[in-house]
């Protein structure tokens, strides 16, 4: 399984998932037709389906006309309002595209409509990849538009959060480490994903939501309301004038750790 990153929209991610053995892939929101019939030239695959984590237009507008390209074009989601739907997935469901092999993660909070895939192949040396749309960013979570912090907290905790809490130091070395990264990455004009869910529970705060740190951030210790507060810390943070390059802030949860360093 080969998973290639395609930076669209200027502060976005789609991509191409390629299996090996058939060259068949499946496209994880294809927003942008073009980029994607590129790659899909380049790597001589054949598209069969596409995948949409949730209807905005910055993932899902693409699917109208690559399904015109397209006919017989399987495209899946949880949500009537995606654009060209045809097989309305639930939680739990799993599909199989050759030997790649998904299951949906049913994640309602940004959209009431939104669902991750994690994708593997069995008896593969591949890491597994999820696929969280705007669920879960590098180092940040998703805008709470059509849920609750509760419905979040569930999604992370419960639906993604799968791995183990991690139980390194966690006065956050892993913070300004992954900021150095993100910050060279983006002067290189270099994708800041993908991540793994290990990483994202050393650094990430909206995974984080028991830590001692978070919550003295926070000022609050139940870890739905650590949880809203750190939201709403997001959502009021405004973007450093003098970073140059755009892509990767948005991308990359900067806002969260700026003033969570900074408070510290
Ligand atoms: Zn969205």
């Amino acid at each position: 399984m080969k998973v290639k990153v395609i930076s669209v929209l200027e502060d976005n991610y789609m991509y191409l998932v390629i299996e090996e053995s058939t060259r068949d892939a499946v496209a994880v929101d294809a927003a942008v037709p073009k980029r994607l019939l590129e790659i899909i030239r380049k790597e001589d695959v054949v598209l069969r389906a596409i995948l949409t984590t949730h209807h905005h237009w910055d993932h899902a507008r693409g699917n109208e006309e690559l399904a015109q390209l397209f006919p017989g074009l399987r495209v899946f989601g949880a949500d009537e309002r995606i654009g060209a739907l045809t097989h309305k997935v639930t939680h739990g469901q799993e599909l199989s595209f050759g030997a790649i092999r998904v299951r949906c993660l049913f994640t309602p909070c940004h959209t009431s409509g939104h669902m991750c895939y994690f994708m593997w192949e069995d008896d593969s040396p591949d890491a597994p990849a999820l696929f969280s749309g705007d669920t879960l960013f590098v180092g940040g979570c998703g805008q709470f538009f059509e849920g609750t912090a509760e419905q979040m907290h569930t999604n992370l905790t419960q639906i993604l959060g799968t791995l183990p809490e991690d139980t390194v130091e966690p006065e956050n070395e892993m913070v300004k480490e992954k900021l150095a990264w993100a910050r060279q990455r983006d002067d290189e004009d270099l994708p800041t994903v993908p991540s793994t869910l290990h990483e994202e529970f050393l650094y990430n705060p909206f995974l984080r939501v028991t830590e001692e740190p978070v919550q003295r951030f926070t000022g609050r210790t139940d870890p739905v309301e650590v949880l809203r507060t750190l939201r709403s810390e997001r959502d009021n943070f405004k973007k450093p004038k003098e970073r140059p390059n755009p892509q990767a802030m948005l991308a990359f949860d900067w806002g969260l750790f700026g003033p969570f360093l900074e408070k510290k």
